[in-house]
């Protein structure tokens, strides 16, 4: 309910600033909204939350246009896949769009990019325990994938996003986590970048910190289970 965002948003700010401190790490925290109306948003924006994921492209559209109406300054992050029919709807309001897994769809944003004078950040989702109900691909593919997306002109590569499959014990997703940040340093040692590294969810993501998330991406802790 939406009676209990506040205490939800805040007793999930206490865990994880205090996580934070004994890794002695900073991540950036993006709440994912989806699903949930503009109301849940604008209370966890009131209490200082700005970072805020969407999956689904028209809801993204349409709670940006809300927020915008009400003076809410939010920074979207689309965490949803990627239509070449719905790339209009995301490409220049989402400030990363975390979920590209082709070259081609990386090449379609790049040219509606230019079509519109804009320039996109976004991150190489990497299907890192080859499951097969996931996106992404495969970690032997992510080096070429980077470096013909790093080609475009319009889209920046700012780093690697992955969604495990869900376990009951979050202790699952350590050597997958652990398999992400050994890619990204690989990647990073070869091209001379720095890269941000989209993992964890409510469930796991203080296991995804200590193997070096940058991005946590927090749903259900903070706004309830989802319909
Ligand atoms: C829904 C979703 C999340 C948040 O999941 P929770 O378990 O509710 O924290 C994170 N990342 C992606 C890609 C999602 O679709």
């Amino acid at each position: 309910m939406i009676t209990d965002v506040e205490q939800r948003y805040r007793s999930f700010l206490v865990e994880f600033e205090e996580y934070s401190k004994a890794i002695g790490r900073r991540a950036l925290l993006v709440a994912v909204s989806k699903t949930k109306s503009l109301e849940y948003i604008q209370k966890a924006y009131s209490l200082g939350q700005r970072d805020f994921g969407e999956n689904y492209a028209q809801e993204l559209r349409d709670k940006a246009k809300e927020a915008s109406a009400g003076n809410i300054e939010i920074s979207w992050h689309y965490i949803g896949q990627i239509q070449e029919n719905k790339i209009k709807y995301i490409v220049g309001k989402a400030i990363l769009i975390h979920t590209i897994d082709s070259i081609k769809k990386a090449q379609m944003i790049n040219a509606y990019c230019s079509k519109k004078n804009l320039y996109q950040d976004i991150l190489l989702q990497i299907n890192i325990s080859d499951d097969s109900s996931k996106g992404g691909i495969g970690q032997e593919e992510a080096a070429l994938l980077f470096e013909e997306v790093s080609n475009l002109e319009r889209v920046k590569v700012c780093g690697l996003m992955t969604i495990v499959k869900y376990s009951e014990d979050p202790e699952d997703s350590r050597s997958h986590y652990r398999n992400m940040k050994n890619l990204a340093s690989k990647i990073e040692n070869e091209h001379g970048v720095k890269l941000e590294l989209s993992m964890g969810m409510s469930g796991d993501y203080k296991v995804a910190l200590d193997e070096g998330s940058t991005i946590i991406r927090v749903g259900s802790k903070i706004f309830g289970e989802r319909a």
